[in-house]
């Protein structure tokens, strides 16, 4: 099969997402030859909801050309799981060749035995590891139970989350607590947004709240790994393409992968819509399975 890539020069749209801070999308457009017109003007107005600007039209590349068929990477349920921009192997100090000049930066052991959360907290310290750290004003490390069942995994704070040190505080924020209070309450499940973990891929404010940067995802990655694994809750759902990204290694695009369940590290992984995307007023489909893969996600966990 023959396969058209389209290259996005990704330009997120501020008066779109200003004060709502994280909004997961796609830095490359995949359409195969097989898509019809209809199926790719959808793609392609997918995209524009993320923020992405301009399209531009280049040759397949080789390795695309050679990718095995979507359907083969990700399955459902009994898909292997899949490599992810957060890597599990090292159990010794890492280090990152930074991409903005910086000198090689030393991360922490990955899986250090007896992790704590007040370790990795301790550890990230007044972290300056990547670009993000200049214009921070506060390190948002996550918040909820630490012992929840379930993780919920956002893209990176926005103006409110910065300016209060707690993820999901903004508009979004409130409409992922609204979302988990009262499917929980309408499916009699007994848990609050309080009884959940919640954080990000990357701990400090991306300027003028663009999409963190995949060097930026795989240093601060290292902290969300270990946060995932410290907790171990029997599931975790993503909220958007970019913490879909950093899960998982994948060039699907997330209206292909919501709503079925993935593997993390062993964990199963839900990964539906972030919740900045669902504010829009048009999208009242996609906030339809969005609420469906919550109710998915809260019945597996909680039943
Ligand atoms: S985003 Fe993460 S790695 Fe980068 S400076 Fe902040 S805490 Fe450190």
């Amino acid at each position: 099969m023959s396969r058209r890539t389209f290259t996005a020069d990704v330009t997120r749209k501020q008066s779109n997402c200003g004060e709502i801070g994280d909004a997961g999308y796609a830095s490359t457009v995949e359409a195969d030859a097989t898509m019809t017109p209809q199926q790719l003007r959808e793609r392609l107005e997918f995209y524009r909801d993320l923020g992405i600007d301009a399209i531009y039209l280049r040759p397949a590349t080789a390795s695309a050309q050679g990718e095995a068929p979507v359907a083969e990477a990700h399955s459902g349920k009994d898909a292997p799981e899949a490599s992810s921009l957060l890597t599990a192997s090292a159990a010794s100090e890492k280090r990152v060749a930074a991409a903005s000049g910086r000198s090689e930066i030393v991360l922490p052991a990955l899986a250090p035995e007896a992790d704590t959360l007040l370790k990795i907290k301790q550890d990230i310290g007044e972290c300056r590891r990547c670009r993000l750290c200049e214009a921070r004003k506060t390190i948002v490390f996550g918040v909820g139970d630490e012992s929840a069942k379930l993780v919920f995994v956002g893209e990176g704070p926005g103006a409110d989350e910065d300016a209060q040190g707690i993820p999901f505080v903004g508009r979004a924020g409130q409409l992922l607590t609204q979302m988990i209070d009262n499917t929980a309450a309408k499916e009699g499940i007994p848990i609050r947004r309080d009884d959940v973990y919640i954080c990000n891929v990357v701990k400090c404010r991306p300027p003028e709240n663009r999409a963190p940067q995949p060097d930026e995802m795989e240093i601060c990655g290292q902290f969300l790994y270990r946060q995932l694994m410290t907790i171990k809750p029997k599931a975790i759902c993503a909220l958007g393409a970019t913490a879909m990204k950093a899960l998982l290694n994948t060039k699907l695009g997330i209206t292909k992968m919501r709503g079925e369940w993935q593997k993390w590290n062993g964990i199963p992984l839900m990964i539906t819509y972030h919740p900045s995307y669902l504010l829009r007023q048009y999208n009242q489909e996609a906030k339809r399975q969005a609420w469906e893969d919550l109710k998915k996600v809260l019945h597996y966990v909680y039943d």
